[in-house]
């Protein structure tokens, strides 16, 4: 089997854990065995299942460091990494050694912190990957697309994990107006 790296991307509330549950659920039905991972500081809901805020799911392994990944993989054709953006930069090369040894990585992960800048190891990890979906919120004040994960709450930090109490999906005027209006 021919590996490749999938990433579906885009900001809070767009639906990307959805998105890779959907996946997930092709690949089974294909007969293919997946394993799950994602990071252990991502204790929002389950401590062993993803879960989207439609409440699917899906079996899961919470792991701290990408090379925890790597000795787990091999009982499984595809890979599904969830939260990916919480993970440090060598989940590229991990994700691209279970790739080159014929699995399908499967990640989602959000593409732009709360300040709109590229997050983490996402840059590096589109770059490396073979396919990927760009997925759009709602803007909550026009129902415009939205990109953006802004954040209401005034925690400090790029890593701040919260749902709907904490960040609001904005569109690009938006998200621009909101922060212009805050300097
Ligand atoms: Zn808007």
């Amino acid at each position: 089997m021919n590996g490749k790296v999938q990433v579906v991307c885009g900001p809070m509330f767009s639906g990307k854990t959805k998105t890779l549950i959907v996946l997930i659920s092709g690949y089974l039905k294909d007969r293919k065995k997946v394993v799950v991972f994602k990071p252990k500081l991502d204790d929002r809901y389950a401590e062993e299942s993803i879960v989207s805020h439609d409440k699917d799911e899906a079996q899961a392994f919470a792991v701290t460091r990408p090379a925890e990944m790597l000795d787990l993989f091999h009982r499984a054709d595809v890979i599904a990494i969830d939260e990916v953006q919480f993970f440090d930069e060598s989940i590229v090369g991990v994700c691209e050694t279970i790739a080159d040894y014929g699995k399908i990585v499967v990640v989602a992960g959000l593409d732009l912190d709360y300040l709109g800048r590229p997050f983490g190891s996402m840059p590096q990890l589109m770059s490396v990957v073979d396919e990927i979906i760009k997925l759009n919120s709602v803007c909550t004040f026009c129902s415009g697309r939205a990109r953006f994960s802004h954040r209401i709450s005034k925690d400090a930090g790029v890593v701040v994990l919260g749902e709907k109490d904490k960040y609001v999906p904005l569109c690009r005027s938006c998200y621009n107006e909101m922060n212009s209006k805050q300097l």
